[in-house]
């Protein structure tokens, strides 16, 4: 009997694991996305796209996938879905563990203002005009409409709608991974002064964090939101051992 696994993706954790999971005869998983980039990265196991309908539709879709066990792995600011996620497991008895990372702690030389939100991020740019960078991708970009007064090199996998509330705008198309190198030359030959980042933690974004720091650029530091009331795991073979532990008896 093959374990029927779903995986809530969307975050690096999540293709790591499905990566390592396409090779396990026992497992079934299915990773599921948002749906929120247009060409999202080829996937080595089945893939289901869209959102399910808040917690009871995904409790329903549990039910009717019969799924022995879950895996958030979503990206830690994505805190809707790993709510109704565990609201779902509850429901329904489905084992539920989350694959993350840690946030990236504060290091000598770092310059941060950190903020609660999207919003107080925008107000810590403070009233004189300065070249920002954001790297948030499409979300939350409108809040930066009320300090219009900045100029905003905005880089993101698809052309966000929002882009068009903020009025001194520069879009960069691009998707990472970003090396040092590509950090250090985009904020120099951009000129930036400030860059506003979700504390999203992990190696896959870090260099711009580095970039910053060695430019002695200020950042402004986005708070994670509180963290799902669930098992956490932060490494790949921890969540291939709990996996194995959940396991059907043959
Ligand atoms: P969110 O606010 O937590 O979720 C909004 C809704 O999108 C959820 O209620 C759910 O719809 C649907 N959804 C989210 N993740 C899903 C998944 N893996 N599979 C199926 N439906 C999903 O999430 P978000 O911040 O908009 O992020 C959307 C996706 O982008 C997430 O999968 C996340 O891993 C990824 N991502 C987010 C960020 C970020 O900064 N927020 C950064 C990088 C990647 P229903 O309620 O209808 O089920």
């Amino acid at each position: 009997m093959r374990l029927r696994l779903l995986i809530l993706g969307g975050s690096s954790e999540a293709s790591a694991l499905a990566r390592r999971i396409a090779d396990e005869l026992n497992v079934a998983a299915v990773l599921s996305l948002a749906g929120a980039t247009t060409n999202p990265a080829p996937a080595p196991i089945p893939r289901r796209v869209g959102g399910f309908g808040g917690a009871e539709g995904l409790a329903v879709y549990l039910a009717a996938e019969r799924i022995d066990a879950v895996v958030d792995a979503t990206h830690p600011f994505a805190s809707r879905m790993s709510a109704n996620a565990v609201a779902a497991c509850r429901a329904t008895g489905a084992p539920l563990v989350v694959f993350t990372r840690p946030p990236w702690a504060r290091e000598d030389g770092d310059r941060w203002t950190e903020a609660a939100t999207m919003e107080e991020a925008a107000d810590a740019l403070g009233s004189q005009p300065r070249t920002v960078l954001l790297t948030q991708g499409r979300l939350q970009l409108a809040a930066f409409a009320q300090a219009p007064q900045h100029r905003y090199i905005v880089r993101a996998i698809d052309r966000p709608t929002e882009i068009n509330a903020l009025p001194h705008c520069k879009l960069i198309l691009a998707r990472g991974p970003f090396s040092l190198a590509d950090e250090l030359q985009l904020m120099k030959r951009e000129r930036i002064e400030v860059l506003v980042t979700k504390n999203s933690g992990g190696r896959a974004t870090r260099p711009k964090i580095e970039a910053a720091r060695a430019l002695e650029i200020e950042v402004v530091m986005v708070r994670r939101p509180p963290a799902p009331e669930a098992e956490t795991l932060y490494d790949l073979d921890a969540v291939m051992a709990w996996i194995a532990s959940h396991r059907r008896a043959p």
